[in-house]
């Protein structure tokens, strides 16, 4: 077998053991090598917080593979504690650092790929580097809290962030027995998805002994007899004996920058649809480089698995002269606390507005809905909260978010793959989907939502808005029973049920817009076909009275 290329790897993990093995899989005659600053290859990042909460009891589950795989199985060598220091792109070399041993030499390279990963953010705050306080990205960090925990009996943590993995380590830190604070800077959890949405979880953090902090920013830290103490803007002080930061991320772009290679706006590696850099010479994949959204094309940082397990395959194929490129990223993702679910694909309002993409008149329509994740009749069915986003013009999805017990994945991935495919909510209405008692309905949620969205395009069944209703001095229409009516109502609304509706018509007025709703929206929209069908004109309030409790208040009951 003739000699082939030399190709090396920096970063051992998602992006970067996915392209070496890749690699070898379309070339036998390839020297692969992989450098991996840390004591361990292809871990599992996305355990760590499984492994503090004694759910994944032993650290060699969190191996995925080991050198010793990667050199029986796929002929790589990975050389574990060695950081590449620098790139000599005129040479085609890097310069290594065994730190081990502590010698420094050269590598030469027909192809080099970059996939050094993100470092989670460390704000400059006073007493940041006390000890006690956590950033979670290693098995060594999770291993440290894990033995902090236990040597001095933490009793109380506090998170710092409440985005995805400050929510997994806040379960797990409960999970062990820790009272746990959350300090979120936003006004909600889950700062990347729209407000309404996350209330619920507020209510179930809450419900799961979580106390929660929102619209407050820690200024500094302090050391006070053997525990820590959080100083907040609001001059407040919290007490921990153990506190996690989990703030963000920020691409590792070191490497790349003083090798000149090209850094985009958003502060990471860019890179073009082979992700190829500015160099031929060298690729970059996962969370150090730049993607482009699929939906609003807008390029930006997307720090996930996904992506960057996509990409080390996209690059390996490249070098070999495959004609392979990235799609581009939706941001699909999905975080599981005490059981609850919340999961979202593609740009959310809240991001929609944050570009000026979102016009309230203009391109995009929004509807909710609350079906069960699988038929009703059979025991256990319990809700899931959906947002649809679409497009006005031709109904093309845009996004999707989930917040539920139960089913919340399938939905979310159903859309991911509906939005990468341009589908429009008139292929939802038609989507067949698998169907038995336990797993859905014969009409899916998908298919709800696709049928909701459709009617709204097609004029069956107009909608209004909860965040409009207060000021929009319509006349507002509950048809519920009156025993829900007088469990909560919307201010101001008149009581009709739907089964007297038929007879109680004249009622109504005929010269005011009317806006109804019940519980979900579905009693609500009979009402509302029947109504308009008379004359009158009718709104249904999207997604009922749920929908209005979780876009006014903080959380509903569930
Ligand atoms: C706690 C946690 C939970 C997560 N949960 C999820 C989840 O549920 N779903 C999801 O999609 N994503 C999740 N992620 C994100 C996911 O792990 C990352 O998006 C993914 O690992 C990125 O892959 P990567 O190859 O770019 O970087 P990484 O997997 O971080 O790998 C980069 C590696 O490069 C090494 N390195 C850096 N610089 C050098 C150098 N100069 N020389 C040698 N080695 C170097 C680093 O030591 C590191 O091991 C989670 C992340 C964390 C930390």
């Amino acid at each position: 077998m003739a000699k082939g290329k030399r190709i090396l790897v920096v970063g051992g993990v998602a992006g970067g053991a996915s392209c070496a093995a890749r690699a070898r899989r379309l070339s036998e005659a390839a020297e692969i090598i992989i450098f991996e600053r840390g004591p361990y290859v292809s871990f599992a990042n996305c355990g760590l917080p499984y492994y503090v909460g004694e759910v994944i009891k032993k650290e060699e589950n969190l191996l995925v593979a080991t050198p010793e795989l990667f050199k029986q199985r796929f002929n790589i060598e990975v050389r574990l504690r060695h950081e590449v220091l620098s790139i000599d792109r005129a040479n085609k070399r890097i310069e290594v650092h065994d730190l081990t041993s502590g010698a420094t030499h050269l590598e030469a390279y027909d192809a080099l790929v970059l996939s050094p990963g993100a470092s989670p953010i460390k704000p400059p705050l006073p007493g940041i580097d006390s000890p006690g306080i956590f950033t979670v990205r290693t098995i060594p960090d999770s291993r440290e809290i894990r033995e902090w925990i236990d040597r001095y009996q933490a009793r109380r943590a506090v998170v710092v962030g409440g985005g995805f993995i400050g929510l997994e380590m806040t379960e797990n830190l409960v999970n062990r027995g820790l009272s746990v604070t959350i300090i979120e800077m936003q006004p909600q959890l889950m700062p990347l998805m729209d407000p309404e949405m996350i209330s619920q979880v507020h209510r179930h953090m809450r419900r799961n002994g979580v106390k929660l902090r929102l619209n407050e920013t820690v200024t500094g830290f302090a050391q006070n007899n053997g525990s820590l103490s959080l100083e907040l803007k609001s001059g407040e002080v919290e007490a921990a004996d153990l506190v996690i930061l989990s703030v963000g991320v920020r691409p590792e772009t070191r490497l790349a920058k003083e090798a000149g290679l090209e850094i985009g706006e958003r502060g990471g590696i860019k890179v073009d649809d082979r992700m190829r850099t500015s160099d031929p010479n060298i690729w970059a994949v996962g969370d150090a480089v730049e993607v482009r959204d699929v939906v609003t094309g807008q390029v930006g940082l997307t720090p996930l698995a996904g992506p960057a397990n996509r990409q080390g395959r996209i690059a390996a194929d490249v070098i070999f002269g495959r004609d392979s490129c990235f799609r581009g990223v939706q941001g699909t993702a999905a975080v599981v606390v005490f059981g609850l679910a919340i999961a979202s694909t593609g740009p959310t309002e809240k991001m929609l507005k944050k570009l000026g993409l979102w016009d309230d008149l203009g391109k995009y329509e929004k509807i909710y809905l609350h079906p069960g994740h699988h038929a009703g009749y059979y025991p256990g069915a319990s809700l899931i909260t959906f947002k649809l986003i679409f497009a006005k013009e031709d109904g093309r999805i845009i996004s999707a978010q989930a917040v539920g017990n139960e089913g919340v994945d399938k939905r979310i991935d159903v859309i991911a793959m509906a939005i990468q495919k341009n589908a429009t909510v008139f292929d939802l209405e038609e989507a067949e989907l698998s169907y038995c008692p336990q797993f859905g309905s014969a009409k899916d949620p998908i298919n709800l939502a696709g049928m909701i969205a459709a009617n709204v395009l097609r004029g069956d069944a107009p909608i209004a808005h909860s965040d409009a209703v207060a000021a929009s001095g319509d006349f507002i229409l509950d048809v519920r029973d009156p025993p829900e009516f007088a469990n909560g109502h919307i201010d101001g609304a008149v009581n009709i049920p739907l089964n007297e509706l038929r007879d109680r018509v004249h009622e109504l007025p005929r010269e005011r817009q009317i806006l109804t709703y019940c519980f979900v929206g579905q009693r609500s929209y009979y009402a509302n076909r029947m109504l308009s069908q008379r004359g009158f004109q009718v709104k249904n309030i999207s997604g009922g009275y749920r929908t209005y409790s979780m876009s006014t208040s903080n959380g509903v009951d569930d």
